[in-house]
Order: structure tokens, then C-alpha cells, then sequence
């Protein structure tokens, strides 16, 4: 199969609404909403780096598209169209089939057209540019939280990372705990309802990717002020609750690929019912750094850091 079958058999279909042209042109012709504002966002996954090269082909499809979709959920935008750049070994008709049934059902259950990409021969190597939209001033960013503002954050925590643990062989868990965090870890869900419904009521949001710790410490910076944080108070799964505290801490402070949202709000904001719970960690306060406590109040000595691609 050559390249232009491949794009065609896989990644061609009919022009959704709002795309004047998709996939086939050298440009992609989107309509845009009059008055609002575009959002884009590219995220890259490298086998070896991101993803482990015997991960289900229909997972890694999806979380290509989730950690993208997240970053879109993170700014409260509205998903218009996504890009696909794509490098492989080879031909596999049968890794591409899966790989795409992956992206398709995330992408058709979040409303966003696929509008184009390129497709060429090398290391098995994923890059999608999402596109998306939000009104005037109204997108969600990392520099709008203020003292006194509550910290909050979506879903639960740290199972991503005690997956990855598993993986590397520092962690046992039985079948069935092992499946669910898996599942975290492969196929998280970009919280796009959210973070949409948090326009205008959130003062500052991101995405966790890297870990709480390190992501929350940049919309700190972002916004010129400090926080502290009850690590007691995270949300976390049955399965993370039963590992030892350490453990725990580290899941839930440095761990990356939740892809849940964190976000700050005034005291006695109404916040959003879109079947996500939500759950309040911490306090903004106008002293900067991050500080860790415990239920009772107590500093916790974490010495974690978020991951960084050129750190050790
Ligand atoms: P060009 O050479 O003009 O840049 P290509 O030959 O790379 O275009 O691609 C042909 C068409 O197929 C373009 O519309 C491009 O956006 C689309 N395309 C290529 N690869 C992909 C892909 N992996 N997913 C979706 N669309 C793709
Ligand atoms: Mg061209």
C-alpha cells in the first residue's frame, strides 16, 4: 500500500461541519465561529519516550488524540479540527487499522474533525496540532489565579503513574488493579465538558501532564503568587490508597499522564455538575512557592520534582 492509499483508507472522510475542506488539499479550510478566538496546542509521542512499543495500537491512537484534546479541555475551548503527523516503520495494515478505530472513536466522541496531516517513513514517531475555540477573553490560562483562590482538581490522581511503576517493575499489583491503572495510564479522558464549563468561573487552569507538583508550580509563576496543598485531601483510586504512603505521595505529587485539570476559583464559586467530581486540594496565597501539608496541617517533606525531558 502506498502513502496516498494509506491516507485514504485511513485517515479520509467526508468534510465534517465547519470544515470547508479536510484532508486531501494542501490546506485545510476551516469556518470560523465570527468573533471567536482560535486555540491550538501540538503535542508529540515517541515510542520509547512516551509509549512502550508493544502498547495496543487502538490505546495509543486514543491517547495521541487525548493528551491534545486535554490541553484544549485545560484552556476551556470548544474542539474544531486536529492534524495528524505521523512517522512509521512500516506498512502494518493491521497495527494502522487498530491505531485508527483508537483515534476515530476518541475523536467522534469529542466532536473534532480530523483536517489533514503528513505521513512519512521513519521511527515510529505521533504529532497532532488540535484546534479549537473559545469567545473573546474567555479562555482558560495559567496566569489568573489570585490569594485566596481555592486550588481544585478533576477526576483522581496517581494511577498513571503507579501503572508506570508496575511497568518498571518497582510495584506488584494483582491482575485486576493492574488493569485499572493501566487503563489510566493508556487511555485517560480529556475532561473537554469541563473545562468548557469552567469559562468565567475559573481564574486559572491547567493540565497535568508532567506531575502536580511541577505543572501547578508553573500557573504559580504564571499568576505571581504561592499555594499550599493537602496532600491528604488528593483523590485517589481504591488501588492507590491500599500502597504505602511514600508511594502514594509520589503518585499523586510528581506523577504525570493524569490529565486531569486543576484550577482555581473564588470561595463559594458555583462550580460546574458535568458528572466529573471535583475535588478542593488547596489554597492560593499571595506568599510564592508550593507548599505541601498533611491533614494536620504538618509539612510534608516530599524532595519530588515533575518530570523533565532533559533533567535526570
Ligand atoms: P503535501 O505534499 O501537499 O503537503 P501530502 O501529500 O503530505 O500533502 O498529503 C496529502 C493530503 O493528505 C493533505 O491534505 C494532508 O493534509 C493529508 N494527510 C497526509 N497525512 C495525513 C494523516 N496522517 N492524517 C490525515 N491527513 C493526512
Ligand atoms: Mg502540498
Amino acid at each position: 500500500m502506498g502513502e496516498f492509499d494509506l491516507i485514504r483508507r485511513f485517515f479520509q472522510r467526508p468534510a465534517a461541519a465547519g470544515v470547508e475542506v479536510g484532508v486531501g488539499d494542501d490546506c485545510a479550510v476551516l469556518v470560523p465561529t465570527p468573533g471567536a478566538r482560535w486555540l491550538v496546542s501540538s503535542d508529540m509521542l515517541v515510542e520509547g519516550r512516551h509509549f512502550l512499543s508493544t502498547v495496543d495500537p487502538a490505546r495509543l491512537g486514543h491517547k495521541a488524540l487525548a493528551v491534545n484534546l486535554s490541553d484544549l479541555a485545560a484552556c476551556g475551548a470548544t474542539p474544531r479540527g486536529f492534524t495528524l503527523a505521523l512517522a512509521l516503520p512500516r506498512v502494518d495494515e493491521a497495527w494502522l487499522a487498530a491505531f485508527a478505530r483508537g483515534l476515530w472513536a476518541l475523536a467522534d466522541a469529542s466532536a473534532i474533525p480530523l483536517i489533514g496531516g503528513d505521513t512519512t517513513q521513519g521511527p515510529l514517531n505521533l504529532c497532532i496540532t488540535v484546534f479549537g475555540e473559545a469567545p473573546p477573553g474567555q479562555a482558560l490560562l495559567r496566569s489568573g489565579a489570585r490569594a485566596g483562590d481555592e486550588v481544585w482538581v478533576s477526576g483522581e490522581l496517581g494511577d498513571a503513574r503507579l501503572a508506570l511503576e508496575v511497568f518498571r517493575g518497582t510495584v506488584s499489583l494483582p491482575g485486576e488493579a493492574f488493569e485499572q491503572v493501566r487503563r489510566a495510564m493508556e487511555l485517560p479522558t480529556p475532561r473537554l465538558a469541563l473545562g468548557q464549563a469552567l469559562r468565567g468561573i475559573a481564574t486559572a487552569a491547567l493540565d497535568i501532564s508532567d506531575g502536580l507538583l511541577g505543572d501547578l508550580g508553573h500557573l504559580l509563576a504564571a499568576s505571581g503568587v504561592g499555594a499550599t496543598l493537602d496532600v491528604d485531601a488528593m483523590p485517589r483510586s481504591a488501588v492507590l490508597a491500599q500502597q504505602p504512603a511514600a508511594l502514594q505521595r509520589t503518585c499523586l505529587l510528581a506523577g504525570g499522564d493524569d490529565y486531569e485539570l486543576v484550577f482555581t476559583a473564588p470561595p463559594g464559586a458555583r462550580l460546574p455538575d458535568v458528572g466529573v467530581p471535583l475535588t478542593r486540594i488547596g489554597r492560593i496565597e499571595a506568599e510564592p512557592g508550593l507548599r505541601v501539608v498533611d491533614a494536620r496541617g504538618e509539612p510534608v517533606e516530599h524532595g519530588l520534582r515533575s518530570f523533565d525531558h532533559f533533567k535526570t
